[in-house]
């Protein structure tokens, strides 16, 4: 296990995301079916393997141009309006560590805050309203935590992922406000938001890919 992560390691961990979500495909679309239209596992799975294809012609590439490849395949794959955020949320990652050869923890604690703004500057979602931001708020809040207690990386990003995981679990229990949901308005409780879902797939991914040594 590093303690930085490089272009190349970034190109792993995004192959490493794609995978997460390529298998998990059915159940993601399933989330949305349930209060949406249903493509989104389909859709994203797609669009992380583009990003995934993409990223690993670069070769060797720098982090932020990784990541930037990987935002901008995303958004030219996904069509609706979530492959603009999942794509926002790589592009604001990759303007974080833009010059720099590799990403220490609190790096990863700037990308993952740029990711966030990135994303809510797009889609105009807070916490509570049930999307995505519900898992990568938390997520940032932890990164931002294991800094300030110079938590080794690899604990870092279990903890990163486990916020993640519970914020995701938490979109039960809200309202949708943004996106095909919120015209079910209080039918949709009950239901885990799937880009939350999503997103703490690839968070989880990314853990346990820098665990194994990308
Ligand atoms: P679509 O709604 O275009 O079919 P998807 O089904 O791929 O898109 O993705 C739906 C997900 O997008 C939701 O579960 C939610 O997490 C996320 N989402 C929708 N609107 C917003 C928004 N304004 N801000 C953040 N996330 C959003
Ligand atoms: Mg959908």
């Amino acid at each position: 296990m590093t303690d930085t992560i490089d272009g190349r390691q970034w190109v792993a961990l995004i192959r490493a995301m794609a995978e997460a979500v390529v298998a998990r495909r059915d159940y993601l679309s399933a989330l949305d079916s349930t209060v949406g239209d249903g493509d989104h596992g389909v859709s994203l799975a797609k669009a992380l393997g583009e990003a995934a294809r993409q990223t690993t012609a670069l070769g060797d590439p720098s982090p932020e141009s990784a990541l930037h490849t990987a935002g901008s395949a995303i958004q030219n794959t996904m069509g609706g309006a979530s492959g603009i955020l999942f794509g926002a949320f790589f592009m604001g990652m990759a303007r974080a560590i833009a010059g720099r050869p590799s990403a220490t923890l609190s790096d990863l604690a700037a990308m993952s805050a740029a990711g966030l703004s990135e994303v809510q500057r797009r889609g105009k979602a807070s916490r509570g309203d049930k999307t995505m931001v519900d898992a990568l708020a938390p997520a940032v809040v932890a990164a931002q935590t294991a800094v300030v207690e110079s938590q080794p990386l690899a604990e870092a990003v279990e903890n990163i992922a486990e916020a993640a995981r519970l914020g995701a679990e938490s979109t039960k229990a809200m309202v949708a406000k943004f996106g095909r949901a919120k015209f079910l308005g209080e039918r949709s409780l009950g239901y885990q938001d799937a880009g939350a879902t999503s997103m703490s797939i690839m968070l989880s991914a990314l853990a346990e890919g820098l665990k194994g040594e990308v």
